[in-house]
């Protein structure tokens, strides 16, 4: 025979009452004056422990709130939760909702609007699924990180620092409020691995490293790759950003190689060019890179800039 909800006697719904009291799910019912009509011990545990008063629902909370049980409220204002409940708590026959209770745990509440107005609230206990939620958000936010950031400097890398410069480029496309680039090569690296070795080559490259990201606002230096490094400098023109690098160049010190020896001295060349009103990534790149084979050509240790329209590769 099929179950049929009338065939209900009363033994059977005296069970039921159990099951439900028994219940890990928070269970309750308000009566169409939102006072509270039944609650299991789950619920009765959570929002109302030793309250005796009028269970209208707006008491309840005002006592959660007095007592420090039941739901966080938003800003601590529990008339402005109440009138902001109240106004949609009839709202739809059915809804569902997360409620973050004061004592650190999270319920999903399932409630239904019965056609005589009570209210049927059945609410579950997520908060191991919150906490994995959480455990992945911080995955995911460092494993983005990570795809981000150049392991030896802590830079943007290749990457990363490649789509800021699209970003840059699309601003700068809409404010015209001017936009640089500088292509950065230190010197005659292969010859300090060859020397000290690549350790030692890999602490020049955290100095520079160090030293240009302490001279510039965060998300304008990346590793392009080897000894490379590239800086967006937005809203600047071409003398500011020349300025700008050389002042990097004098204000550089000397890298330490081991405490106590001699300083290290090295230098780096820089190419220079501002953005054009049709450039993209490879065209602005493209000037950058000839600016910074000139100052190769030149004898290196200084900045050449570009900005010919021409210059197309
Ligand atoms: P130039 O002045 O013309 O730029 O000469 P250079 O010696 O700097 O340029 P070259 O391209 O000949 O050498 C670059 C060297 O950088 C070669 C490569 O082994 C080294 N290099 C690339 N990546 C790393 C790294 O992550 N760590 C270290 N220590 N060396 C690296
Ligand atoms: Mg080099
Ligand atoms: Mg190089």
């Amino acid at each position: 025979m099929p179950w049929h909800p009338t065939d209900l006697d009363d033994r059977s719904l005296a069970h039921l009452l159990d099951a439900l009291t028994d219940s890990g799910q928070a269970i309750s019912i308000y009566d169409a004056d939102d006072c509270l009509r039944y609650a299991n011990k789950t619920y009765w545990d959570i929002f109302i422990k030793d309250f005796e008063g009028s269970y209208s629902f707006s008491d309840i909370l005002r006592y959660g709130a007095r007592q420090g049980i039941g739901v966080k409220v938003d800003g601590g204002d529990v008339e402005a939760l109440i009138a902001r409940t109240y106004l949609r708590r009839r709202s739809d026959t059915r809804k569902s909702f997360e409620t973050d209770l004061l004592d650190g745990r999270w319920f999903w509440m399932d409630q239904t609007t019965l056609a005589n107005g009570w209210v049927l609230t059945v609410g579950a206990d997520i908060t191991a699924l919150k906490h994995n939620e959480k455990t992945l958000r911080h995955a995911h936010e460092e494993a983005l990180l990570a795809s981000r950031t150049d392991p030896l400097t802590g830079l943007a890398n290749r990457r990363h620092i490649l789509e800021l410069l699209d970003e840059s480029l699309a601003a700068n496309k809409l404010s015209g409020a001017g936009l640089c680039l500088a292509v950065i090569d230190l010197d005659y690296f292969k010859s300090v691995n060859d020397t000290y070795g690549h350790d030692a080559g890999d602490v020049v490259l955290q100095h520079f490293a160090d030293g240009c990201a302490d001279r510039l606002p965060q998300g304008r230096l990346g590793r392009m790759g080897g000894e490379e490094f590239l800086i967006l400098l937005p809203d600047a023109r071409l003398n500011d950003a020349v300025r700008i690098v050389e002042d990097i160049r004098g204000s550089l010190p000397p890298v330490k190689l081991i405490e106590g020896a001699l300083d290290l001295p090295y230098t780096f060349s820089a190419g220079v060019t501002e953005a054009l009103p049709h450039d993209d990534r490879t065209t602005i790149l493209y000037r950058a890179d000839r600016a910074l084979y000139d100052a190769k050509a030149a004898g290196r240790n200084c900045s050449r800039f570009s900005f010919e329209r021409d210059l197309l590769p």
